[in-house]
């Protein structure tokens, strides 16, 4: 590709509104422009990547025996009806009228019109298995739409749905495609872990997110030290220390005269100022966290040292739309404003996790302003259920093996779930099969956002000057920089090579413009293609061009006529 020609808006300045290094790079090297909040234009550069990462997507799917489709993006209400999901899905779904009034969506995923599709074409189990994917636009209007293409409203996504005969059948073709996610993002050359998952709105019971390890990730994945568990923070479980116990400390039975004691905590509401001003330990408060829902709001006790995790208490009280309450609602509830809330007396259903059943003679708010209570045991209230509610810290056991827990960041590009018979049932995908009994679908589904994945491979490839591209995601292999098109000799060598190269079959960005060698050198490591090239004067009058890469900075003289098999070379094509 000739530079002088090519559609390639470069920046020299740091765009204002990009917060993280990918998106700055990709608005830089003239990827990607914004159109509106979340919603972007792919520019030819950027759309080679994309496509880079669509065809190593395609050939390990296909691999894999699945089949490509291409459903559509605008679907209708009536379908996500049927799984109750026009409901349940919330404010993320786009809804559209058209014409005569009727209600559509744009596609967020794609199960229900899947579903359909299968329901109306599988009759037996000769039919199954199926894998079905597509990679297509979706639109999700995500509340904070940020970081470019990582957290996009319209973007880019693989998805595959599969349809087995019984459970087994499920769980083989979920091996499958674990193993199909490992190739694919090996074969992007991205460091990248696979982690357990929470099931989230689509629903089931098994899933993995692929994520790509970068120290700016907005997930938390927590890894053992021993064995290979991993998961994402929001899943990682807590073993617990020991039963459940809730026995009286001894000497603190009923007949104790001293507690509880209320006592005046004046301004003091978060677990830092309540310890410092009483003088305990942050372990000897106890948090009681209020949270609402659809079926109302409960309270959710945990140790002042941790931290509630929503999803476990999501998970346990069977309510997805669980939130931490609003500051009126904590007021309705405890008659007290934030950062007084105790458990004592409160007409709510109390969850705890498990380490509250050992604490003894703690603190807890006074659930009136400016006040504590001292003195608290376990039995001066109801605890509903007692579980594993709250966060994982690092040093943590491993819930596997007893091995330490350490903390990674990452970036999840990909999400695989099995997804039993939820969408199958509601919506009548039955077969029959071999003596001909009718039976329910077995579902899974497995996603990788593709314009995600390319700004998680410039998170982790990037230095201060632009991208460093793993070879099999690079727009072009090569960089040919031309430093004086205006001298023949320079010129002529510049051409020829770049004949040469293309010949060969590797892909070239090929700078032949009437600018500085400065720029040139520049937009080369802005762009970050894995081999340069240069030709330039001095170097020609020895008849050697310049090879360097862009990764470590190694350098060397090559003679003109041996370039084309250096380059191979370097690009691990020879
Ligand atoms: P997240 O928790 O990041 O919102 P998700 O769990 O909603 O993701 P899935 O429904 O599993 O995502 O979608 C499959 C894949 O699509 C994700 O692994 C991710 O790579 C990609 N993806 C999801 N939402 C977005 C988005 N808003 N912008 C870009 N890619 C996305
Ligand atoms: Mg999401």
């Amino acid at each position: 590709m000739r530079y002088s020609r090519y559609f390639l808006p470069t920046l020299r300045e740091v765009p204002a509104d990009a917060e993280v290094v990918s998106h700055k790079l990709m608005l830089r090297a003239g990827m990607i422009r914004r159109v509106a909040a979340g919603i972007y234009d792919v520019l030819p550069l950027g759309l080679r990547v994309v496509r880079k990462v669509e065809n190593i997507i395609r050939e390990e799917m296909d691999r894999a025996g699945a089949h490509e489709v291409f459903l559509p993006s605008i679907q209708p209400a009536e379908l996500w009806e049927e799984t109750d999901r026009w409901n349940f899905y919330g404010k993320e779904l786009l809804r559209i009228r058209d014409r005569h009034n009727r209600e559509f969506c744009y596609g967020p995923t794609h199960e229900e019109v899947i579903t359909d599709l299968v329901r109306r074409e599988v009759r037996s189990y000769r039919q199954l298995p199926l894998n079905l994917y597509q990679i297509q636009t979706k639109f999700r209007d995500e509340i904070r739409p940020r970081f470019g293409l990582m957290r996009g409203r319209e973007f880019t996504m693989k998805d595959a749905y599969s349809f087995d005969s019984d459970r087994k059948g499920a769980e083989d073709t979920y091996r499958a495609m674990y193993d199909a996610y490992t190739a694919i993002f090996t074969r992007c050359g991205l460091d990248f872990r696979s982690v357990e998952a929470d099931t989230g709105k689509i629903g089931g019971s098994l899933s993995h997110e692929f994520m790509v390890l970068a120290d700016t990730g907005e997930d938390r994945v927590v890894s053992c030290h021993l064995c290979d568990y991993a998961a994402n923070l929001e899943m990682a479980a807590v073993p617990p220390q020991g039963k459940v116990d809730t026995s009286e400390p001894e000497g603190s039975g009923p007949d104790r005269v001293e507690r509880p004691k209320n006592v005046a905590t004046p301004g003091k509401r978060t677990v830092e100022e309540v310890t410092a001003f009483l003088g305990v330990r942050p372990q000897d408060l106890l948090k009681t966290i209020i949270m609402s829902g659809d079926q109302g709001s409960i309270g959710v006790l945990v140790r002042g040292d941790h931290e509630v995790n929503p999803v476990k208490v999501r998970r346990l009280v069977e309510d997805e739309t669980l939130e931490l309450a609003e500051p009126e609602t904590v007021e309705g509830v405890t008659g007290a404003p934030i950062g007084f809330a105790g458990p004592m007396g409160l007409e709510i259903p109390l969850y705890a996790d498990n380490a509250v059943s050992h604490m003894r003679d703690f603190v807890t708010g006074g659930n009136a302003m400016d006040v504590h209570t001292t003195g608290m045991n376990i039995s001066d209230f109801e605890v509903k259920v007692f579980d594993d509610l709250r966060e994982a810290r690092e040093g943590d056991p491993c819930p596997r093996c007893g091995g330490t827990l350490t903390f990674l960041r990452g970036i999840e590009v990909g999400h695989i779930f099995y997804l039993g018979t939820k969408y199958s049932e509601a919506m009548g995908a039955h077969f029959l099969d071999e003596k001909g009994r009718e039976k329910v679908i077995e579902m899974g589904c497995f996603g990788i956002g593709v314009g995600r994945t390319v700004a998680a491979a410039i998170e982790q490839n990037h230095d201060e000057k632009g991208i460093v591209w793993p070879v099999p995601l690079a727009p072009f292999s090569v960089s040919l920089l031309c430093l004086d098109p205006s001298a023949p000799e320079v010129l002529n060598a510049s051409e020829k090579l770049y004949d040469d190269l293309t010949a060969s079959g590797v892909e070239v960005l090929y700078d032949d413009r009437e600018e500085r060698a400065g720029v040139k050198f520049n937009d080369a490591d802005l762009i970050g293609n894995p081999a340069r090239v240069t030709v330039g004067k001095r170097g020609l009058q020895e008849g050697m061009a310049e090879i360097r890469l862009r990764g470590t900075g190694e350098e060397r003289k090559i003679p003109l006529d041996e370039v084309v098999a250096a380059v191979r070379e370097v690009l691990g094509q020879a």
